[in-house]
């Protein structure tokens, strides 16, 4: 292939901004708000689920202890009534009053186990408020948290994006001075090897850093000035300048 040493020149100037979009994207991809990101997504969501899980228990010993208070409510209700009964002096026999007394005493009596029973779902419900309280406090800062590293990460993007918008259209410039066959070769190149051209600086393909021989140079030497030539090493286009050591 043949090309203007001027044009293959502009081929180190496309790979120089090539290897920025090159840059740019890995910082792209490698951002470490994204690994942040991934992190606390997946807290943020075992802590939802938590929530949800200790929201429930609590409902269920509300709902636990209401039932309880109601049956304490039941079995006072039916001491008053009986309280009542033998206050009333309606009760005269000793049998019914030594019975109505017996009852009085067992229902006072389940009254205050049942009264145990409401203290020791009060202090569980309390526990699990707590934990309720605790894991949502936890939920929310996590949230924040994700919410800034997710700003972080979008106004990250959006100055990679700025650059490589810039880069692109000064690289439209550069390949504009490159004739069609070449910039294909260059970008077949490219895609391969990841970086389609380079320069021969002092005897030494600056591609791969391998230094050529001395039958290379000899060969480079003779080929005429619009000769595309390639590295034997790493196959890129060699770019002869003023400094190739010729
Ligand atoms: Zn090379």
């Amino acid at each position: 292939m043949k090309a203007a040493p001027e044009a293959q020149k502009r081929l180190l100037d496309l790979a120089e901004l090539d290897s920025v979009l090159d840059r740019l994207a890995h910082r792209r991809r490698t951002l470490p708000e994204l690994a942040e990101i991934d992190e606390r997504s997946k807290l943020y969501a075992k802590l939802v689920t938590q929530v949800i899980e200790a929201e429930t228990e609590a409902g269920d010993l509300a709902r636990e202890q209401t039932k309880a208070e109601n049956d304490v409510d039941a079995v006072r209700t039916r001491a008053d009534r009986d309280q009542k009964r033998l206050d009333s002096g309606a009760v005269t026999s000793p049998r019914d009053l030594a019975s109505l007394q017996s009852e009085i005493a067992s229902l006072h009596k389940r009254q205050g186990d049942l009264e145990e029973v409401v203290l020791e779902i009060m202090e569980r419900r309390e526990a699990a408020d707590t934990k309720v309280t605790d894991l949502i406090t936890q939920r929310d800062e996590v949230r924040a948290a994700l919410s800034a590293a997710e700003d972080r990460r979008d106004a990250a993007l959006a100055e990679i994006e700025k650059e490589a918008a810039d880069v692109q259209g000064r690289r439209g410039g550069v390949a504009g001075d490159i004739p069609a066959d070449l910039l294909k070769l260059y970008e077949k190149l490219k895609e391969q090897y990841g970086v389609g051209a380079a320069m021969l600086h002092g005897g030494r393909c600056q591609g791969c850093k391998v230094a050529l021989s001395i039958a290379e140079m000899n060969s480079i030497k003779a080929a005429p000035h619009d000769e595309v030539v390639r590295c034997e090493e790493c196959r890129r286009i060699l770019v002869r300048t003023p400094e190739s050591g010729l």
